[in-house]
């Protein structure tokens, strides 16, 4: 039988440990600690960034790491690297993952070590066969004057790569950069190919290699570091679902059963997988998009981060909110469903990341107060729209100021694009001249402020925030950038 989500990421660990000599460090928080430039942590080498940068405190213990190894907790639902949209609709991106990560500080080994160690760890250890791996190496960016990495693609035909399967990617895909600024530096990515020698190729990416040498300064320009280092990370969830033979990471220990509480909880058909258009009503897309979040809630809650107004709880809110629209109108979750999901995630998590056994009630509590009022919010929503409605003419558009206030924070917080849905069930039309209106008034009234807008806390809906920054109205980039209610 193959081996269960727990033992994979445990031979990673002690592959490096025991064999190689990394020292295994926990899991930072998802919660960025003093990096305003970060909403929530997106790799494992966030914590690292001291290191990379050569500003770590000489007496700390970190001034001391020179092989380490880990299992990082990661979200990547805002800022550079924000795969929200994906979620739900593809079978391998997440907005909570496991990144299983190696580190080479310092020059303590370079890119021969580290592409030898993964070549080893995924073929030997893992016993994948070489001819599903191709592998990637950057390309080179002319324009930033970037030379291509050929001493990377010459490390893997020496390994026993054959040329066919070693691809030169571009800076999109081969240069990696944790945000807009910090470290970065071309990478080296393994894929795993799904279909096998069948035809076209279809990979997906399994590890990517990050040789950091640069730092992105706020001006755009790259720095060199003060000294090269080797960051590595693969998605667990990726290599689970590879390992036990599946094409979806959904397929796997790790998600199975949040899929069958699901299906238990809620009476909906069972999940069957289908994606795109195949997926008749949703159903099974609705059923990652909910397996999915839950995850992600929990992890963050017990870190410290929950639902709110501005920033990362406001990330938190909406996702909690999109997982509820989705469980009550497609799956017909009844109400309290969601918090219902904690104890099932921590019963795949909790093991590991013991801060998830800690907080389990209260973070069930905390999604199930959040759950509700919002249900609250959505049906108290629809009595006001009702109200409007009854007292408009019958090719009336439906008032902006109304649709505007719902949305307001201080009254029930509805997101525009969730209003206009409602309309749109009702039949009805939306005033959106005046909205726009509306939107400009209030971006005026913004601009007019010598406050930035983040101190105030993010009071606008997405649409709205979109309005002003095509208006060109300075905003922080702790908003969200997507219609979550898709
Ligand atoms: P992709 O191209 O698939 O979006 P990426 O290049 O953005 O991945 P990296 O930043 O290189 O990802 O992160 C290292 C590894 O983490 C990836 O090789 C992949 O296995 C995994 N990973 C990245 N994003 C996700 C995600 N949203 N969900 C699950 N695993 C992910
Ligand atoms: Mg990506
Ligand atoms: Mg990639
Ligand atoms: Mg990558």
């Amino acid at each position: 039988p193959p081996a269960p989500a727990t033992a994979v990421r445990d031979a990673f660990l002690s592959f490096f440990r025991d064999r190689h000599g990394h020292r295994l460090v926990p899991s930072a928080s998802v919660r960025p600690r003093g990096d305003p430039s970060l909403l929530f942590v997106n790799a494992g080498m966030n914590q690292f960034k001291p290191i990379f940068l050569g500003t770590v405190d000489p007496r700390s213990e970190m001034a001391g790491f020179r092989r380490v190894a880990n299992s990082q907790k990661c979200v990547r639902a805002g800022g550079r690297h924000n795969d929200l949209e994906d979620v739900g609709r593809d079978l391998s991106h997440h907005t909570f993952f496991e990144m299983l990560g190696s580190w080479a500080f310092g020059g303590e080994y370079f890119k021969k070590e580290a592409c030898s160690m993964a070549w080893e760890l995924l073929t030997q250890v893992y016993g994948i066969p070489e001819d599903r791996l191709w592998v990637s190496y950057f390309g080179g960016d002319p324009k930033a004057r970037l030379d291509p990495d050929l001493e990377t693609r010459d490390i893997w035909l020496s390994l026993g790569v054959p040329a066919s399967r070693v691809l030169s990617l571009g800076p999109q895909e081969n240069f990696w950069e944790m945000g807009d600024t910090g470290p970065c530096g071309p990478c080296t990515e393994i894929h795993y190919d799904l279909a096998g020698g069948t035809g076209a190729p279809q990979l997906v990416e399994l590890w990517n290699l990050v040789f950091m040498q640069h730092n992105r300064e706020t001006d755009g320009s790259l720095q060199p570091l003060p000294q090269r280092h080797v960051d590595t990370g693969m998605g667990l969830e990726r290599l689970v679902a590879v390992l036990q033979g599946r094409r979806s990471t959904y397929d796997t220990d790790l998600f199975s059963p949040l899929l069958n509480a699901i299906h238990q909880g809620c009476g909906a058909p069972p999940y069957l997988g289908r994606v795109g258009a195949a997926d008749e009503g949703r159903v099974d897309t609705a059923y990652r998009v909910v397996a999915d979040h839950i995850r992600m809630l929990s992890v963050c809650i017990a870190d410290g981060v929950s639902p709110g107004m501005s920033g990362a709880p406001l990330v938190l809110r909406r996702i909690l909110r999109r997982a509820v629209r989705f469980a009550t109108e497609i799956l017909r979750a009844p109400p309290g469903f969601l918090g219902s999901l904690v104890p099932v995630v921590v019963e795949t998590l909790g093991d590991i990341y013991p801060e998830l056994q800690k907080n389990s009630a209260q973070i069930a509590s905390l999604v199930s107060d959040d759950e509700a009022a919002f249900l609250a919010s959505l049906q108290r929503g629809r009595q006001i729209i009702d109200r409007t409605l009854r007292r408009l003419g019958p090719s009336d558009m439906f008032p902006a100021e109304v649709a505007w206030s719902l949305s307001l924070s201080g009254h029930l917080g509805l997101p525009l694009d969730l209003v206009e849905l409602m309309l749109e069930e009702k039949g009805v039309q939306l005033d959106s001249a005046g909205l726009e209106r509306l939107a400009r008034e209030e971006a005026q009234h913004r601009a007019q402020q010598a406050e930035p807008a983040r101190k105030q806390g993010m009071r606008l809906d997405v649409h709205a925030l979109g309005e002003l920054r095509r208006q060109g109205v300075p905003l922080t980039d702790d908003s969200p950038k997507y219609n979550y209610f898709l």
